[in-house]
């Protein structure tokens, strides 16, 4: 009964009785070749009297490479089991489930794509030529099949936001100031010292809806966090002092440097507003400059630096003054981080920790105020990061790839579909779907 081509096709519970190749999709002819499609789906009973025939043609994946047209002859048959309800019934096989006009194999496959394969959801109807909410379906059974209902355990947590679509305002006419209408954040968990990637996201950037993520998970995966790395930001500071008081918090000093690099803008655009009564441009040496500013010295040759600073010296004293004071601050964080990091001596860095209070507090500038105060604030994280080097670089990884998934999507209209997309697309390598083997 089983031929060649029926084998080769592959689709159980069907027979192929012929292939006609005349057209430009081969036609191939089923019929039901499994026992059970006979008996009545709601009693059991076995059939024996038919009622006729039906043809379907449900739509398959390519076979080799080309797609053809299935054309599937099915029987009817009577239940004449007197107790069931079910007067009539027509055979249906798991591959092809009743009422369906896909495959099986079709609609999984087309789930496949987008969960494992990063695929989009219209590029994936498009190349398997089926509607657009049939691949979504199709998407969402795949991924909460495959995804871990619990993450396993993990040492080193990574707590990070992003932000879902673009934040909108609205100008308050009496008050004259924009107002933030819509600004929506989704908060990730990253697993930092397996290969689990992102483990969950919630919505608001609230520090009740990071403990909630985290009270929803058991006290003995809970027990096992023993660092949390974070950027500096005081939500996540509450949330995980509450829901993992046992954990320490780590701030990597990627988000440090950024800080200190930011703070020295802010200082060079508010001192060329205030002297030049206008933003900086091509002209003002300050602004020309700017690039090399956030540098670190430590990365260029004597020589520039030199030239740097002589370059500062020369500037309107309104001007290059506070912004070589801002320079200096920012290379006096660089230089304790790198000390820190590379000889831990406590003096040592207690010294250069006291250089750069000491220059900002001498600087008088609100910025650096601010900068040290943070530095300040956050110190024993900062620490803790110079003692571990436990880096945040993983959660910001998967940031990109949330990114990715988002613009790829042209955004998400639904944040339940947008978590699991995201899901699936950063637990690719976890579920071994980066694995070239
Ligand atoms: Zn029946």
């Amino acid at each position: 009964m089983v031929n060649d081509t029926t084998r080769l096709l592959g689709l159980d519970g069907l027979a192929v009785v012929g292939v006609a190749s005349d057209t430009d999709v081969p036609v191939v002819h089923l019929v039901t070749a499994d026992e059970q499609a006979r008996h009545c789906p709601d009693c059991g009973t076995r059939a024996r009297r038919s009622k006729g025939r039906r043809v379907t043609r449900p739509r398959d994946l390519p076979v080799g490479g080309r797609r053809a047209q299935l054309v599937w002859t099915k029987r009817r048959w009577r239940c004449d089991e007197p107790a069931c309800r079910r007067r009539t019934f027509t055979e249906s096989v798991p591959a092809v489930p009743p009422r369906k006009r896909l495959t099986s194999r079709l609609r999984a496959a087309a789930g496949a794509v987008v969960a494992d394969a990063g695929r989009t959801v219209v590029q994936a109807a498009r190349d398997h030529a089926v509607s657009w909410p049939v691949v979504a379906a199709a998407f969402t059974g795949h991924a909460r099949a495959v995804l871990p209902a619990q993450p396993e355990p993990v040492q080193v947590l990574g707590i990070d936001e992003t932000r879902r679509g673009r934040p909108r305002w609205v100008l308050d006419e009496a008050a004259g100031v924009w107002q933030t209408t819509v600004d929506r954040w989704h908060v990730g968990f990253v697993d930092l010292s397996g290969r689990q990637g992102l483990l969950g996201q919630v919505e608001g950037r609230t520090a009740q809806a990071v403990i909630d993520w985290l009270d929803g998970r058991d006290q003995a995966w809970r027990d096992t966090v023993r660092f949390v790395a974070i950027d500096m930001c005081t939500i996540f500071k509450s949330a995980v002092r509450r829901a993992l008081p046992q954990a320490t918090l780590v701030v990597d000093h990627f988000h440090l440097v950024q800080l200190a690099n930011q703070t020295l803008t802010e200082v060079r655009r508010r001192v060329t507003v205030t002297h030049r009564g206008r933003r900086g441009r091509k002209g003002n040496r300050e602004w020309e400059l700017r690039n090399r500013l956030t540098r670190s010295a430590a990365r260029m040759r004597g020589e520039h630096v030199d030239a740097l600073l002589d370059e500062l010296a020369g500037l309107p004293k309104m001007i290059g003054a506070p912004v070589t004071a801002a320079w200096h601050a920012k290379e006096d964080l660089l230089d304790l981080l790198a000390t820190a990091r590379t000889h831990p001596d406590r003096e040592e860095v207690r010294d250069l920790l006291y250089r750069f209070y000491r220059r900002c507090a001498d600087a008088d500038l609100p910025e650096l105020e601010r900068l040290a105060t943070t530095v300040e604030t956050w110190w024993p994280e900062i620490l803790a990061f110079l003692h571990t080097g436990i880096t945040n670089a993983g959660s910001e990884g998967t940031n990109r790839v949330i990114k990715t998934v988002a613009r790829d999507a042209y955004g998400f209209r639904n944040p339940v579909n947008q978590r699991l997309r995201t899901r699936t697309a950063t637990t690719r390598k976890a579920r071994g779907h980066l694995d070239p083997r």
